[in-house]
């Protein structure tokens, strides 16, 4: 008794720990206290659970071991494979809950739980939610990886092969639930929402897959919660229904910094056709050497910085740090401008800058630095490309037309580092580079703001 006592106190302490946890991780702030409340709180979370009577212990350490020689391994991938990282993470998950909703399902029918109407439904979704977010999870991780195609695959009737086939897994699960003695119903549920899982990321585009990933969070969620009401757990509901909803939040959050709808994510196939500019024009752009922009940039009164994914390819976010330290020595105001989804995940560029200890306050939104950009005297572009492509502004044909972007073009002058005139993420051309006011400096972003720290520094020995 006094056990169970202590177990539904640790799940309360954990539910408590895991919302403060999201309300610190919403600023850069008090991210670190986040984390540290999420760990605690899972730590509780495990405890609460151990201490349940009548345990397999070996099972568990097992399982344990199993987790950490797979999960350990990673968490030590490089930041820019996060996405699938995190793909593989909610597939795992997905698989916990589908594996545990057959377990559960099984003991029922050889006479453990009995198989209510409310259980069975529970089990159900369940089983259809984990299985799906398993297999769609997997290929969302293969197509960022590009072991699977990362074009979109696409065929006549698709949505509704796909929604049908969802249709008869929902419908299955409606007379498990008036006959769960139907154990071939189940069976079909299970292959049903693994079959669904991979038809349902096949015609999504590699583009889209981050959104995507957040979406599956968001399914990993509710198949939790479903495993809650089947466990009679609080904690996993709770847990379940924060990670559901989050991951619901968040893929809004990038919809809309994309100017996407959820349909045209889910059924548009963006990412089909993205032919790199117009033949038969011959445009130049202006390129120039570390010593130039260092010449621009000391003589600015006040710098912009862009970074994007190039950034984090690159990892020069000290290097950023160095030139933001030698421009503030000398009095000029530096400022970073950040796109919500620059890089390939949602804060991908708060990580980097972060960990380079950029004071937060000199980093700004989109929204709240557009409007300061035209008095500026240099924006500094540092491998960043559609999200300061001014096509999404005004190029109806242009596959980012209409996303938000940074105004960099509005700028006195424009520096941009990367490594060639190629194309970004969209997979188009970008004319801020061609402009009049665009010192384009090619080579690898690390490499070129070292070279720039060193004139800024006077280490170069003057040899340009
Ligand atoms: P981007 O459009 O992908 O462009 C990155 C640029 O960095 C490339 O043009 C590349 O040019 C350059 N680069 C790569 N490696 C480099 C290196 N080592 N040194 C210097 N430059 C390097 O990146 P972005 O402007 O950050 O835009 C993000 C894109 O991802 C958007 O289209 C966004 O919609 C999409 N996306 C983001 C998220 C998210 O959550 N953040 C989610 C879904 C989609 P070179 O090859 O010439 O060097």
């Amino acid at each position: 008794m006094i056990t169970e006592h202590l177990t539904q106190a640790s799940y309360l302490l954990a539910a408590t720990l895991f919302i403060l946890s999201l309300r610190w991780l919403s600023h850069p702030s008090t991210a670190r206290r986040g984390v540290a409340a999420g760990v605690a709180g899972m730590a509780a979370a495990i405890v609460g659970t151990l201490l349940h009577p009548g345990l397999g212990y070996g099972w568990i350490a097992a399982a344990m071991v199993v987790g950490t020689v797979i999960g350990v391994p990673l968490s030590m991938v490089p930041l820019t494979a996060v996405p699938q990282r995190t793909a593989l993470s909610h597939a795992f998950g997905g698989l916990a809950a589908a594996l545990v909703g057959t377990a559960e399902y099984y003991l029922g029918l050889s006479g453990g739980n009995e198989l209510t109407p409310f259980r069975t439904g529970a089990l159900a979704a369940e089983v259809i939610l984990g299985g799906l977010t398993f297999t769609g999870s997997l290929m969302a991780a293969g197509k960022l990886q590009e072991i699977v195609p990362t074009r979109p695959i696409t065929y006549r009737g698709q949505n509704v092969i796909n929604l049908g086939l969802l249709a008869v897994a929902v419908a299955s699960a409606v007379y498990l639930v008036m006959h769960p003695e139907l154990s071939v119903l189940f069976l079909v549920i299970l292959v049903l929402s693994l079959v669904f899982g991979v038809l349902l990321i096949i015609p999504i585009g590699g583009a889209d897959m981050p959104t995507v990933i957040s979406l599956l969070n968001s399914y990993a969620g509710l198949s939790a919660v479903a495993m809650g009401f089947v466990l009679d757990n609080k904690v996993l509901i709770v847990a379940g229904a924060l990670d559901g909803s989050s991951g619901l939040i968040l893929s809004i959050i990038m919809c809309k910094a994309m100017n996407r709808s959820f349909t045209n994510v889910l059924f548009g196939a963006f990412g089909q056709v993205q032919a790199a500019g117009a033949a038969g024009e011959a445009k130049t752009a202006k390129s120039g050497t570390p010593r130039d922009a260092a010449d621009l940039l000391e003589n600015a009164g006040s710098v912009v910085i862009v970074p994007g994914y190039g950034m984090a390819v690159a990892q020069a976010q000290h290097r950023v740090r160095e030139i933001y330290d030698q421009l503030s020595k000398r009095g000029i105001d530096v400022k970073f401008a950040i796109h919500p989804v620059a890089g390939r995940m949602p804060g991908h560029m708060n990580v980097l800058l972060a960990e380079a200890e950029l004071p937060y306050d000199a980093l700004v939104e989109m929204d709240d630095i557009n409007h300061d950009l035209p008095q500026t005297d240099v924006v500094l572009v540092v491998g960043a490309n559609d999200v300061v492509n001014p096509a999404a502004r005004h190029d109806k044909a242009s596959p980012i037309y209409g996303m938000p972007i940074i105004d960099a073009d509005k700028a006195k002058a424009c520096i941009a580092i990367k490594r060639s005139m190629n194309p970004g993420f969209a997979g188009i051309e970008n004319e801020l580079y061609y402009a009049d006011n665009t010192l384009m400096v090619f080579g690898d972003a690390k490499g070129v703001l070292g070279d720039v720290v060193k004139e800024l520094s006077g280490e170069s020995g003057g040899i340009h």
